[in-house]
C-alpha cells in the first residue's frame, strides 16, 4: 500500500462477516487502514496513517444495517394501542379513524422538516444500536406530493446524523381513502405518475407493494413491480405476511432484493427466491407486536441457501421498536436463528437486501469504512443481553461519530 491512510484503527479483535466460518471468528488484535472513506487492509503489521485511533482490543465489527423501516410518519398510535389493551375491536378503532389511515392523515398534515425532525429520536435509537445505514419507506403519504415529501424527509436525516439513508417508494401501502373501492385507479396513478416522478427526480432506489389480501393482489403487484423494472428501479415486496399469495415468488421473478415478512412462504416461493438470490428479510418484530403465531419457514431457507436478513420493520402500528439488537434477539427466540446467523441478518445479507453486497456489511478491503466499536467480547452478546449501552462509536465512510 503507497499511499498513506487517512485513519487507522490499531488493536481492533475483529468480526469481518466475510462469507464462510472464518467471518463469525473473533481475531487477534490487528489494524485497519481506512483512506477516502473506504478500508485499504486490516493487517496485523504496523499501518502508516495521519491519524490513529486505539480500539484497546475491542470489538469492531461492520456498521449494522437495518434494511427496511417506516422511520418516516408523523403522529402517534399509543392511544390505539391502549384501546386495543382496554378490549376495542380493531374495527371499532378503524370507524374511529384510528389504524394506518390515521397515520396517513397526520403525515399528510407535517411538513417535510417537521417529519425529519419528529424521526430523529427513532433514527437515535437505531444509532445506539450500532446502525450506520438505514432504509427508510414511504407509504404514508399516498399522494405524489405527499410521497415525495416523505422520501425527501427520509433523505434529510444525512444532514443531521452520520447515517447513510436509502429510500424505497412505497406508495403502494394502503389505498388512500380518495380512492376507496377503485384499487386499481390508484394503481394505474402510482405506476404512471408516482414512479415516473420518483424516478426523475431520483428520490428512491427500489419499489416496495404491500402484497397481501388487505394491501393489493398479486396482479396489481406485478403492475408495480413492471413499472419499477421499466423506470430502473430496484424491486422489493411485503409478502406473505398473513397469507400465501405467491407475492414472493413474483418478487424473486423480477429480480428482486428481498422478500420481507414471508411468514407464510412456502417451498416453491423459497426455491424462486434461492434461484433468483433474492433475500429473505425477517421482521420479528410486527411478528411478536402482532402476537401472530406462523412463524417464517427458517429450515427451507436454510436448506435452499436463501440469504436471511434482519430488520425493525420500525412503524407505529405493528412494530414500534427503534432497536436493531433487539430484533436479533427476537430472530433466536422467537424463530430460532443462531446469533451467527443473526448477526449475518444485520450485515452481510442486510447489505445485499438494500443492493450493496459488495460494499458494505462486511469488513473487507475495499468495502467501505462503515463500522461499529464495541464494549463486547463475543459476538453472541448482540443476539443475548438487551438493553445495556455497549456501542463504543461508529465510523461512517471513514468518519468518526465522535471520539
Ligand atoms: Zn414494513
Amino acid at each position: 500500500m503507497s499511499a498513506i491512510c487517512d485513519h487507522v484503527l490499531t488493536n481492533a479483535k475483529v468480526v469481518t462477516m466475510q462469507p464462510g466460518e472464518a467471518g463469525y471468528t473473533v481475531s487477534q488484535p490487528c489494524n485497519i487502514g481506512i483512506r477516502e472513506g473506504v478500508i485499504t487492509e486490516i493487517s496485523a503489521k504496523a499501518i502508516e496513517a495521519h491519524q490513529q485511533f486505539d480500539c484497546q482490543g475491542k470489538l469492531v465489527t461492520p456498521g449494522f444495517i437495518d434494511c427496511h423501516t417506516h422511520l418516516i410518519f408523523a403522529g402517534s398510535r399509543a392511544d390505539e394501542f391502549e384501546k386495543r389493551l382496554q378490549g376495542v375491536p380493531y374495527q371499532e378503532i378503524a370507524k374511529q379513524g384510528g389504524g394506518i389511515l390515521s397515520t396517513v392523515r397526520a403525515t399528510r398534515l407535517a411538513s417535510e422538516q417537521q417529519l425529519t425532525e419528529s424521526a430523529l429520536p427513532r433514527l437515535d435509537g437505531l444509532i445506539r444500536t450500532g446502525v450506520t445505514s438505514v432504509e427508510v419507506k414511504s407509504g404514508y403519504g399516498l399522494t405524489l406530493n405527499d410521497e415525495i415529501k416523505m422520501l425527501r424527509a427520509a433523505k434529510a436525516l444525512e444532514a443531521h446524523r452520520k447515517i447513510r439513508v436509502t429510500t424505497t417508494l412505497l406508495a403502494a401501502h394502503a389505498l388512500p381513502p380518495e380512492f376507496a373501492g377503485r384499487a386499481d385507479d390508484y394503481i394505474a396513478h402510482v405506476c404512471e405518475t408516482i414512479i415516473p416522478m420518483v424516478a426523475e427526480e431520483n428520490l428512491a432506489t427500489s419499489v416496495d407493494v404491500f402484497c397481501e389480501s388487505i394491501g393489493f393482489n398479486l396482479e396489481q403487484t406485478e403492475r408495480v413491480f413492471e413499472a419499477a423494472k421499466q423506470h430502473g428501479l430496484q424491486i422489493k415486496g411485503h409478502t406473505e405476511q398473513l397469507s400465501n399469495l405467491g407475492g414472493s415468488a413474483l418478487t424473486a421473478r423480477y429480480a428482486g432484493l428481498s422478500a420481507d415478512h414471508i411468514e407464510y412462504l412456502d417451498e416453491a416461493g423459497v426455491k424462486a427466491m434461492a434461484r433468483a438470490n433474492t433475500v429473505a428479510t425477517l421482521l420479528p418484530g410486527a411478528f411478536y407486536f402482532l402476537k401472530e403465531t406462523q412463524r417464517p419457514p427458517i429450515e427451507l431457507l436454510r436448506q435452499h441457501k436463501v440469504p436471511m436478513a434482519i430488520a425493525t420493520d420500525l412503524n407505529p402500528g405493528t412494530s414500534p421498536f427503534a432497536d436493531l439488537t433487539m430484533m436479533m434477539n427476537m430472530a433466536c427466540t422467537l424463530f430460532g436463528l443462531t446469533p451467527e446467523e443473526s448477526l449475518r441478518g444485520v450485515t452481510c445479507h442486510a447489505a445485499q437486501a438494500l443492493g450493496y453486497g459488495n460494499t458494505r456489511g462486511q469488513v473487507q478491503a475495499g468495502f467501505d469504512a462503515d463500522l461499529a466499536i464495541w464494549d463486547v467480547t463475543h459476538p453472541a452478546e448482540f443476539s443475548y443481553f438487551q438493553g445495556a449501552p455497549r456501542l463504543a462509536t461508529r465510523l461512517v465512510a471513514g468518519e468518526f461519530d465522535h471520539v
